[in-house]
């Protein structure tokens, strides 16, 4: 087989945003080839997004900073080409799409980038439809964006991305706010334009299960450093390093490092990855005669149920809730129902996680939480009071909302 060049490399790189700022990247040697599907993982500030800024030429034609080191895209430095010419190569998606997306309209939206890269006139129909057609949104061609779920937005970044014809797509936490099942369609559409156009793929994402399920090749990030590169089942083999640098491993993987530190199954194995991993392994340990004592110890554990057990209510007996949601239904003008018929009560010293799907009602909840939003019907009291009955600034000053984009 012939060695190709790799279309992404970082010999060394270096970067701080400013004068005696700590080092954002720290020595980052890698090199990524044409039609790799690679992940970025990494706790909060470990310079995921900086390496991706790297990668799509925004460092060092955006940022400014201390650079050190050389990053070559298809083998060009990117120091010595302009942004234009990187671009044409590596498309990004960033991590807030709102503010990368410019027009109002899907096929603006398309058209713009488009005719900025100037695309012939001719060409730019079947791009287009082309690429609506691949991400699987050509029914949203003539929508405006503002009323595209989180889902539909991210592939509709995507999608307008595509239509420049990269070889490489960087993509910084694709699926940061999207639901489980968004989430697997926006790797599902990453995985269609790797294996079907081989386009190359970099995407940060927290996601562990996503990332072993799709990726080829992890990279772990910690500290400016790369801690780990390697392919999945070997990386999360480190659950213990990585779950002290805040990294999470798949829940599966995490068995199988238990039953290795058990000696129920042979330290080193590579761990499982997904469910069908796990249940060959558990398979191929009922299949075995004599338990080892370490399948005993599992075994008696399985026996004695989880440990979890449902926590007592933490308020006192009798407390009045501090929030109380009755009979709620509100719609927004422009569509449907977006909260029907909600009851709900939450006591002093509660804590409630609340989920759903994209659109499901979340935030319209949380908006009439805090007085943003008043009920159509049915009543919202946040420690007594009915949000119909007092202004915004009093229930601001009982009900404090730190929003999804800061
Ligand atoms: P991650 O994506 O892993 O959360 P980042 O690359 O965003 O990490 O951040 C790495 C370091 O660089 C952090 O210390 C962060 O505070 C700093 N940093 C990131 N972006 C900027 C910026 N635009 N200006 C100054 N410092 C930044």
């Amino acid at each position: 087989m012939t060695q190709t060049n790799p279309i992404i490399e970082l010999r060394g790189v270096s970067f701080s945003y400013g004068e005696g700022a700590r080092a954002a990247l720290d020595h980052v040697s890698l090199s990524i080839s044409e039609g790799d599907f690679v992940g970025v993982i990494g706790p909060s500030g470990a310079g995921k997004s900086t390496l991706a800024a790297v990668m799509s030429g925004a460092i060092p034609h955006h940022f400014t900073g201390q650079l050190y080191g050389a990053t070559l895209i298809d083998g060009k430095d990117t120091c010595e080409v302009t942004l234009t010419d990187i671009s044409r190569i590596v498309g990004s998606v960033l991590q807030d799409i709102d503010a990368q997306m410019v027009a109002s309209v899907v096929e603006d939206e398309m058209l713009f980038g488009l005719e900025n890269f100037g695309v012939p006139h001719d060409q730019i129909e079947e791009r287009i439809s082309q690429t609506l057609a691949t991400v699987g949104i050509s029914d949203l061609r003539e929508r405006e964006i503002a009323t595209l779920s989180g889902g539909q937005k991210q592939k509709v970044a995507i999608a307008a991305i595509l239509a420049l014809a990269p070889r490489v797509l960087v993509l910084d936490e694709p699926t940061a706010a999207l639901d489980p099942a968004s989430s697997t369609l926006v790797f599902e559409t990453l995985r269609k334009v790797n294996e079907l156009a081989g386009i190359t793929i970099v995407v940060i994402e927290q996601k562990v299960a996503l990332l072993s399920k799709y990726c080829d090749r992890v990279l772990v990030m910690n500290e400016g450093a790369l801690a780990f590169d390697g392919e999945p089942h070997e990386v999360f083999s480190h659950a213990s390093e990585l779950r002290s640098m805040g990294v999470d491993s798949p829940r599966v993987a995490r068995m199988a490092n238990s039953l290795a530190q058990r000696g129920v199954i042979a330290a080193g194995s590579a761990p499982c990855l997904n469910v069908a991993e796990a249940k060959e392994l558990v398979a191929d340990l009922v299949a075995g005669h004599v338990p080892t004592p370490g399948e005993k110890d599992v075994a008696a554990a399985a026996r004695a149920g989880s440990r979890h057990v449902p926590a007592a209510r933490p308020h006192a007996e009798g407390a009045e809730p501090v929030v109380e949601l009755s009979g709620v239904n509100f719609s927004y003008p422009s569509g449907g129902a977006s909260v029907n018929d909600l009851e709900m009560r939450v006591y002093p010293g509660e804590l409630v996680g609340i989920v759903g799907q994209n659109g499901a009602g979340k935030t319209t909840l949380t908006k009439l939480l805090n007085g943003l939003l008043r009920p159509s019907s049915g009543s919202v009291r946040i420690a007594g009071m009915d949000t119909h009955a007092v202004p915004t600034s009093a229930i601001a000053a009982r009900c404090a909302t730190p929003f999804h984009n800061p």
